[in-house]
């Protein structure tokens, strides 16, 4: 099977790069083993959101040059502050142009609201999400928050908890419907992704709006866990008109509906594109001539190869299994690809699972334009971008969501541009 270019791993940064391509008329498939780190996903893609040295971070786009000084192996330090800059704003448009519906700015992080009832900074929010624009208050006096009665995913009392130190007054619900009851009789059943099938049916909605307003009064904003809209897009639209009232979702322990339709939305714009989307296979190897790689094969094709002039390796870190920890050494499964982690295994990780973890930021090497290296040796048509990379941390430094969209974009860029 012939293609301009291959991409290993269907999540988030597989599927920008993808899309970057077909619509710039390549012919791309991607291929995936599964699931990815969009289905646990916030509903939020982080940027910046603290310095390796711990400092915080309120606007990304001027804040990237300490960093640069910083941390020069980070995939930023490798984009520079132009670039950096030039991408965030490409990605903000695009995303918005393949049916992505986001608020943020690269120029200053906004907060969003955790499944606690806290407040962290981010980058580019889905719109549905109930958001604030400072750090120690919320937008709204007066809210109600409503929960699926046996809904375990989701912990009201938290959030209002947390809402009340701002000041904000806050009521709990229960959403009681008969759809629901069948869920309820089996407790595992009573997932956020079945809950959002049965609000995709237009006759739950039309109750659950009904509830809605006669349990909401007179307050400014309705919130609700983000179980809505999972095959149907539109569904808080719709409920919004049916009550007359603003409502927003809160992030629920994963599944997250909104990351799944995040995926199948970009997925599905990358097939209407040409893409040829491959879900449920895996890359088990690759077949090397002098400094490129020449064939790739998979589980499920056997024997029969894909080809490409190039290849982007987007199979993301531990969680995917990009990358792999084994007793002695932290590799990198398709390739070997020459990976940066310390010597001793004691040393990858800290006692405290608070503090800073080395495994975090260890990752795949790279060359400056991010193709791999094999035992110091580039791979000239092997790319890499996400969360594999060497050189940052995504849970210290809050940029996991931009370190993917970005360095996907730019290694999509160096493929266009040869
Ligand atoms: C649980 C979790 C939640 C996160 N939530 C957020 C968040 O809310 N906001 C944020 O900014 N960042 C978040 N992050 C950081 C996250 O890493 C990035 O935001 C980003 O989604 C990672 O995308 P990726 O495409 O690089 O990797 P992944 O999303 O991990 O995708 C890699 C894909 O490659 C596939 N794959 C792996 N090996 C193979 C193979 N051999 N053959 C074929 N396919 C293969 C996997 O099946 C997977 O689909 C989260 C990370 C994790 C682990």
């Amino acid at each position: 099977m012939k293609f301009d270019t291959i991409i290993i791993g269907g999540g988030l940064s597989g599927l920008v790069a993808g899309n970057y391509l077909v619509r710039h008329g390549q012919r791309c498939v991607i291929i995936s083993s599964g699931q990815s780190a969009l289905h646990f996903s916030s509903g939020s893609l982080d940027l910046l959101n603290f310095l390796p040295d711990g400092t915080a971070v309120s606007h990304p786009s001027t804040s990237v040059a300490q960093l640069v000084a910083q941390a020069p192996a980070h995939p930023y330090a490798k984009l520079g502050v132009v670039k950096f800059n030039e991408l965030t704003a490409k990605a903000e448009r695009l995303m918005e142009e393949w049916g992505i519906q986001l608020e943020g700015s690269a120029l200053k992080n906004h907060y969003r609201v955790t499944p606690m009832g806290t407040l962290k900074p981010t980058w580019l929010t889905l719109k549905e999400y109930a958001v604030a624009e400072s750090e120690n208050s919320l937008p709204w006096k007066k809210v109600a928050i409503f929960n699926v009665a046996g809904f375990l995913d989701f912990y009201t009392q938290f959030v209002v908890d947390e809402f009340r130190k701002w000041g904000t007054e806050c009521e709990s619900h229960l959403i009681h419907l008969p759809a629901l009851e069948n869920l309820r009789k089996n407790p595992s059943e009573m997932r956020s992704v079945n809950i959002a099938r049965l609000f995709d049916q237009t006759e739950n909605l039309d109750l659950l709006a009904l509830d809605l307003q006669r349990e909401a009064g007179d307050v400014e904003v309705i919130l609700l866990p983000a179980v809505l809209g999972i095959t149907q897009t539109g569904t808080l639209k719709y409920l919004c008109q049916k009550t007359g009232k603003e409502i927003r979702v809160l992030p629920t322990l994963p599944p997250s509906v909104p990351g799944i339709r995040t995926q199948q939305r970009l997925r599905k714009c990358f097939q209407d594109q040409g893409g040829v989307y491959m879900l449920g296979d895996t890359v088990l190897r690759a077949e090397k001539e002098q400094d490129r790689v020449v064939r790739l094969y998979s589980y499920n094709h056997g024997d029969i190869p894909f080809v490409a002039e190039n290849v982007i390796l987007a199979s993301g870190s531990y969680f995917s299994q990009g990358l792999v920890a084994a007793p002695d050494r932290v590799y990198e499964p398709i390739f070997d690809l020459d990976v940066d982690f310390v010597a001793h295994r004691n040393q990858w990780y800290d006692l405290n699972v608070f503090a800073r973890q080395p495994y975090h930021g260890f990752g795949v090497k790279t060359t400056a334009d991010f193709r791999g290296l094999y035992r110091g040796q580039m791979l000239k048509n092997v790319y890499v971008a996400g969360a594999l990379l060497e050189g940052f941390n995504p849970i210290k430094e809050g940029c996991g969501g931009g370190v993917s969209v970005l360095t996907a974009l730019y290694v999509a860029e160096q493929i266009l541009s040869k």
